[in-house]
């Protein structure tokens, strides 16, 4: 690990923690930094870097995201902001005659259509007729639903069915995306632009929440090259008996990557999405009269969900578990207060009060992501405009005391960790008044849960080092102004653990 010099910097106060007025020089070593003070003088073997009086802050993290799919999206269609089936077809029928011979052999996977508030809902048949014998594997805007023509259904081996996918009948279709003919190479490449955007933003770490083998696949892509990141790997129960098998605990350092690349929490599904209407309530959908499960419905029993707590606890895992709706989030802490599990909730878009000081109470982290409230605003309106004052209630679970660490979910919403801020402090993503305000957060409280718990920095801390083009928490007369200051912040360096990934 490099020892670096890094000079002339302002530091920026995170999370209350007071920084020094004046400019100062970091000293770097062994991964942390060592030493804070005006005018240090350059060691033998260091490197030396001239902030020029930029504004430090630690390294972004980004708690929850799918970097394979987040990797793979930025080569798919874009199907984002479609109105409907026909719009999405039209975009495919442009697309296809762009492939070069290469891109023929492979399957043509489009990403971001949102068929909730659509009139009517996509067929098998319309997509073989836009698309012929090319498969074809359209994925849902929230990851919840794949939309596959004939070709690509017999090709994935997926279910029988005249529409699109959800839930249950569609992620093991998503997961077995990566194992066709030229996926792995493909891939490669896509990781490296995904890891190198991501450094760009200031990113020095993620939660990485995809399905599939992570504790094996994030060393050999280490290996490989791919080391600009530290990522935390969580597991699906599909994958825990392998893992409990090979004796690792959540925190354990995954191969030869100097602490880089850790084993995560165990992930569960606990219940569905709001734009499927899937996400488990305790009071009926508004618009939900026709559904088969007019409060959406859990994923799994309580008991399961005790039992898979349970095990993860006794193994010396943490817990991540995605839960949208009230119920769920109840259903979820109830099984952290009854095995004791440590961990966090995935999402809790929807919760119920009393449900805050329980989590607060059981030291259960909220990981939520801000920059969906953009997107679902208009949903929610439709289908619990009854309840959206506790929807995304960042100010309420700060207030409560639960600790808030912030992601894109990506690639539901753009791994970026300032638009992720900016929604958390001025509810809106257009030009309307934002949206229940009274949830919003301050820049300070947005920053603070961007950072993996690191504070101000100073000596001991982590040399994940951010260098902006200003103070990204200067105090601004209005709440849009302020968030406009954060998403116009620019990075104009990152540093993990000493060594430069951006500049
Ligand atoms: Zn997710």
């Amino acid at each position: 690990m490099p020892n670096t010099l890094i000079r002339r910097v302002r530091l920026v106060p995170v999370a209350g923690v007071p920084a020094p007025d004046d400019l100062v020089d970091l000293r770097i070593a062994a991964g942390l930094v060592r030493e804070v003070a005006p005018d240090l003088k350059p060691g033998a073997n260091e490197s030396v870097t001239d902030a020029d009086g930029r504004w430090a802050i630690p390294g972004l993290w980004d708690h929850h995201v799918h970097m394979g799919q987040w990797a793979a999206t930025l080569s798919r269609i874009d199907m984002s902001g479609t109105a409907g089936p026909d719009e999405v077809l039209a975009r495919l029928r442009i697309h296809l005659p762009t492939l070069s011979a290469e891109d023929r052999t492979s399957v043509v996977v489009g990403f971001g259509h949102r068929s909730a508030t659509w009139a009517r809902q996509p067929t098998v048949a319309e997509l073989d007729e836009a698309s012929g014998t090319h498969p074809v594997v359209l994925v849902s805007g929230d990851a919840h639903n794949g939309w596959l023509n004939s070709a690509a259904l017999a090709l994935l081996e997926a279910p029988t069915t005249s529409g699109a996918l959800s839930e249950n009948d569609w992620f093991p279709i998503l997961a077995r995306l990566d194992t066709l003919p030229g996926a792995q190479e493909s891939a490669a490449a896509a990781y490296s632009a995904a890891v190198a955007k991501a450094s760009a933003l200031g990113i020095v770490g993620v939660g990485d929440m995809e399905f599939g083998s992570g504790y094996l696949d994030w060393p050999a892509r280490f290996a490989a090259g791919i080391k600009d990141l530290r990522v935390r790997a969580a597991t699906y129960r599909e994958g825990l008996d392998d893992i409990v098998a090979a004796g690792l605990r959540t925190g354990d350092e995954l191969g030869e990557s100097g602490g880089l690349l850790q084993m995560g929490p165990l992930k569960i599904i606990s219940d569905g999405s709001l734009n499927t209407r899937t996400a488990y309530c305790h009071e009926p959908y508004v618009d939900g009269a026709s559904l088969a499960h007019p409060r959406g419905k859990p994923n799994l029993s309580s008991d399961e969900l005790i039992e898979l707590c349970g095990r993860a606890t006794a193994h010396g895992l943490t817990m991540a578990v995605h839960a949208i709706g009230d119920a769920a989030v109840a259903q979820t802490l109830d099984a952290f207060e009854q095995t004791g599990a440590a961990g966090g909730i995935e999402h809790a878009q929807l919760v119920d009060p009393t449900d805050l000081a329980r989590m607060a109470k059981l030291r259960v982290s909220a990981s939520v992501q801000p920059a969906h409230l953009l997107d679902d605003r208009d949903v929610t309106m439709t289908c619990w405009p009854d309840r959206a004052d506790r929807c995304f209630p960042l100010r309420s679970m700060i207030d409560a005391g639960v600790v808030l660490r912030m992601g894109s979910d990506a690639p539901v919403s753009p791994l970026d960790p300032w638009l992720a801020m900016a929604a958390a402090v001025y509810r809106s993503g257009d030009d309307r008044p934002p949206w229940t305000l009274e949830q919003a957060i301050t820049p300070d409280e947005a920053l603070a849960a961007s950072t993996d718990g690191q504070t101000t920095l100073a000596v001991g801390s982590r040399a994940d080092i951010v260098l902006l083009d200003r103070d990204p928490l200067a105090p601004m007369s209005t709440a849009a102004k302020a968030a406009d200051r954060l998403r116009s912040t620019r990075v104009e360096a990152t540093f993990l653990a000493g060594r430069e990934t951006f500049s």
